[in-house]
């Protein structure tokens, strides 16, 4: 089973749902079995860098406790900068980046939030700069 983060594009809303698997995911999204429990859309998408999928990825590989924890620790670290130099738009990442990009929309500091691979796919595409990062709760030892 794997439990994904999914975003609701239509009203923003964020859940958690299983999957036998991600075939069975990608299946039940092409036949719009996949809708948000608050509006009813079907336009769905995996939701990134939130902190299940990095600790996930981390619990899997156990056979280094310490290394993990070090790791974590340079996330820790790497999140604070992005927190200091960077605003946090949420799930307006997308729409933020391209204003910025085609507005020439003037900001201070980078931004930062949440997107799908598809839509970091698509702003790559565009020529928009965009990097996926792990990412972790303070709380989450
Ligand atoms: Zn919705």
């Amino acid at each position: 089973m794997i439990k994904y983060k999914l975003l609701c594009k239509n009203c923003s809303k964020d859940f958690d749902s299983w999957f036998a698997s991600s075939v069975e995911y990608e299946k039940l999204k092409k036949v719009k079995f996949l809708n948000c429990p608050l509006c009813n859309s079907v336009e769905i998408e995996k939701s990134l860098m939130s902190p299940s999928v990095l600790s996930n990825k981390i619990e899997n590989n156990n056979d280094n406790p310490i290394k993990i924890s070090k790791i974590k620790n340079k996330v820790k670290e790497y999140k604070k900068f992005i927190e200091k130099n960077f605003d946090y738009v949420g799930s307006n990442f997308t729409y933020e980046a391209r204003s910025i990009h085609y507005n020439k929309k003037k900001t201070k500091k980078g931004i930062y939030g949440k997107a799908s691979l598809e839509e970091v796919k698509e702003l790559k595409e565009e020529g928009i700069e965009t990097e996926v990062i792990p990412w972790v709760n303070d709380n989450d030892n």
